[in-house]
């Protein structure tokens, strides 16, 4: 099951129909009410200034499907408060007779059936939630105020308030959310709950708000620590933290469960990882530290990145093996870790690639993702290792001038959101060319099906051997000069 929830851990963001027209921001305002209980819901009221006669609830997310039969009891009425009679013209879609100013609705937010689903969409369970106004809110508002109404006892916290981040939000000035755009809306997640502990760290630029639910093997303060030393180690490649705000909410799931399993979102600036509480502390401590170095890594690729289309090859794929070297380099994983984790990737996708019998590029697995776990495979494991190889050739290339952080940074510069937007998979293709001086690395790894790249390896001195049913990755025992400076900037001693 854990190659499961490694897989399902994403970062989209949904490019919906542009035929449906967007709804005014600065008069559009909503109250969500949440309640618990056997029956946990949001009841939502809401209101446009301009009156609209299409609405659209997000029907997917993240290959969780039918949200939209979450939606239930919904009117429309006019400023008038006349009712407006509607229709349903397709999943999640609504027309109404006459245009209407206001809605109300409720949303059944009872645990998703998935358990690894709860770092997608917004549920509630007897003592906490997660709120997504992706899912809760009708799609395209151009802008929202949004207000909350929590059952007795109960706080909200989110780095999405505009409000400074603070460890105190209980009044109602802190309960009200304000997007200026789309993304903002669509991007807010909010942690609700009756118990909730937050802790406010500050790293070298900005603020990480932890929001804590339940026992775990470990402290507190080790969440903490974790969540700086992994911000300050990415702000160093990819500049300041984004918005100089962002939030990990970390949540048990409701089954009991190993450490191993987990599932995790970093959605705008809030990071949400449901993990299993079982194990020992060192065992909960290293998997934490692991999935921190991945999705802290999120809040500047893809999440602060004005890249349209689909590139997860690059920010999934890339982003692993980027959190490994930041393991390695902060001393949470060693060589030898580093090494076991590329030959898994190899082996992961070449079972793949032999179940799916076809041959894709790194892009078109990435379109093919959702509908298909092999190739969501590729998308991460295929993408790591092509990763690899990259880093390992620009530094064999550039005697370990440059690597892979340097593209990292030249897109972050160059496609931060205060750019103009442009195609993702063309840009990136750009940077990574002009860092390894000449486009053979991509016609032959990214845009084209190139299957085995196990034979690459060799000339960094590394040798592929044959191990149960797949591979081990070994230093060769007479490297050269040039093949040990470069193993030694990874991490070999
Ligand atoms: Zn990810």
């Amino acid at each position: 099951m854990s190659l499961v929830f490694r897989q399902i851990i994403v970062c989209l963001w949904l490019v919906l129909a542009a035929c449906v027209a967007q709804v005014r921001g600065a008069e559009t305002s909503f109250t969500v009410k949440v309640v618990a209980g056997d029956a946990p819901h949001v009841e939502v009221r809401g209101e446009v200034e301009t009156a609209i006669q299409k609405w659209v609830f997000a029907s997917e997310y993240a290959g969780v499907t039918k949200l939209d039969e979450r939606v239930d009891g919904l009117e429309f009425s006019t400023m008038a408060d006349e009712r407006a009679t509607f229709r349903q013209t397709a999943p999640g879609r609504y027309e109404t007779v006459t245009a209407a100013n206001r809605i109300a609705y409720q949303v059944r937010l009872s645990s998703p059936r998935v358990t690894s689903d709860a770092a997608h969409v917004s549920w509630i369970d007897g003592v906490r939630g997660i709120v997504m106004l992706n899912d809760v809110l009708p799609q395209n508002l151009d802008g929202a105020r949004v207000s909350f109404e929590l059952p007795q006892g109960w706080k909200i916290y989110s780095s999405s308030f505009k409000t400074r981040l603070t460890t105190d939000v209980t009044t109602d000035e802190g309960r009200e959310f304000r997007g200026g755009n789309r993304r903002e809306v669509e991007d807010a997640v909010f942690a609700v709950g009756a118990n909730l502990r937050v802790v406010n760290q500050a790293s070298a630029s900005g603020n990480v708000l932890c929001v804590i639910d339940g026992a775990w093997a470990f402290e507190d303060r080790d969440v903490t620590r974790a969540v700086k030393i992994m911000v300050d180690k990415h702000r160093g490649v990819m500049g300041s933290l984004p918005k100089e705000r962002a939030a990990l909410m970390l949540m048990p799931f409701v089954q009991s469960a190993p450490p191993q399993r987990w599932s995790a979102e970093t959605r705008g600036t809030n990071i949400l990882l449901m993990m299993g509480r079982g194990g020992s502390r060192v065992a909960g401590l290293a998997q934490l530290e692991n999935v921190l170095a991945h999705e802290t890594f999120h809040l500047w690729l893809p999440n602060n990145l004005n890249l349209q289309g689909d590139y997860a090859w690059f920010y999934e794929g890339f982003t692993l093996y980027r959190a490994l070297r930041a393991g390695v380099e902060t001393g949470a994983l060693n060589f030898q870790d580093y090494l076991n984790a590329v030959a898994r990737a190899v082996t992961i996708y070449e079972a793949a690639e032999a179940r799916r019998g076809i041959k894709d590029s790194l892009i078109a697995a990435s379109l093919a993702r959702w509908r298909d776990a092999d190739a969501a495979a590729l998308v991460y494991s295929k993408a790591m290792v092509v990763a690899c190889l990259y880093d390992l050739e620009v530094g064999w290339q550039s005697n370990g001038k440059r690597g892979l952080d340097d593209v990292f940074c030249l897109i972050a510069q160059r496609h931060d959101m205060g750019k103009p937007p442009v195609e993702a998979n063309r840009a990136v293709i750009a940077v990574l060319d002009e860092t390894y001086q000449s486009s053979e690395f991509t016609r032959r790894f990214i845009t084209a099906a190139t299957s085995d790249l196990k034979v690459e390896f060799a000339r960094f001195g590394l040798q592929v051997v044959p191990s149960g049913t797949g591979i081990r990755l070994i230093v060769n025992p007479q490297l050269s000069k040039k093949q040990r400076r470069l193993l030694q900037r990874i991490g070999m001693r």
